[in-house]
């Protein structure tokens, strides 16, 4: 499948707007448990992406993934930008090598999630943007072709950044707090969970 260039684009700016509407929440999220830049970071990397919509847009589908994801990788910084580069990259990748949508959704997203986890040496369990993409992962795997998947995904996704307050930080700046970081959500979950919020909701309205 590819999305006609208006959709692609509708998309990617939803992402955009969605992130930076969230800067100001995103940077108290990482005052509390990491050094405060993961609002502005995300805000930085998502302008360029907005900077160079009309060359994104205008690619394949899986090409304008993988250009979201270096444009990321070039312009956020601190330990999202690369993880959240490799996600885009690889799910660009992924779309462009044979796969279909919206068969093989988990699959491309499975690849995502994979790349995220070795770049990132974590896994779920450990309060970062995984604890958010790996409950997504299941969902698109066990409840694909519900005729509201985008919803029950935007659902799957809120709860799951809520779940990371109680946990313990192991991997990232927020687990040199040890159990200080217990009682607080994961910047890098919320900001997960804003991305598939965004996404979700355009795809609801288009469907
Ligand atoms: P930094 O921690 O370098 O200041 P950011 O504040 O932009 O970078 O991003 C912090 C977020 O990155 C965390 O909230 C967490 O979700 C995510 N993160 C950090 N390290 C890892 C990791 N090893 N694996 C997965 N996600 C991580
Ligand atoms: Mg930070």
């Amino acid at each position: 499948m590819d999305l006609d260039p208006d959709t692609l684009r509708s998309l990617i700016l939803a992402a955009a707007e969605g992130v930076i509407a969230s800067t100001p929440e995103l940077t108290a999220l990482d005052q509390a448990i990491g050094d405060g830049d993961h609002g502005i970071n995300m805000k930085r990397g998502f302008e360029a992406v907005v900077g160079k919509i009309d060359a994104i847009a205008g690619q394949p589908l899986g090409e304008a993934v993988k250009m979201v994801g270096k444009t990321l990788v070039m312009t956020v910084g601190g330990a999202s930008g690369p993880l959240y580069g490799t996600f885009f990259m690889t799910v660009g990748e992924a779309m462009s090598g044979g796969r279909r949508l919206p068969e093989d959704l988990a699959e491309i997203f499975a690849v995502g999630v994979d790349a995220v986890s070795a770049r990132g040496r974590s896994k779920a369990g450990e309060k970062t943007m995984l604890d958010v993409l790996v409950p997504v992962l299941e969902t698109l795997r066990r409840e694909a072709g519900r005729p509201d998947l985008a919803a029950h995904i935007r659902r799957t996704a809120s709860e799951a950044a809520l779940r990371t307050a109680p946990m313990l930080a192991t991997k990232g700046r927020a687990s040199y707090l040890g159990a200080r970081s217990i009682g607080h959500i994961d910047p890098g979950a919320r900001s997960s969970c804003v991305l598939v919020d965004a996404i979700c909701t355009k795809l609801e309205a288009h469907l």
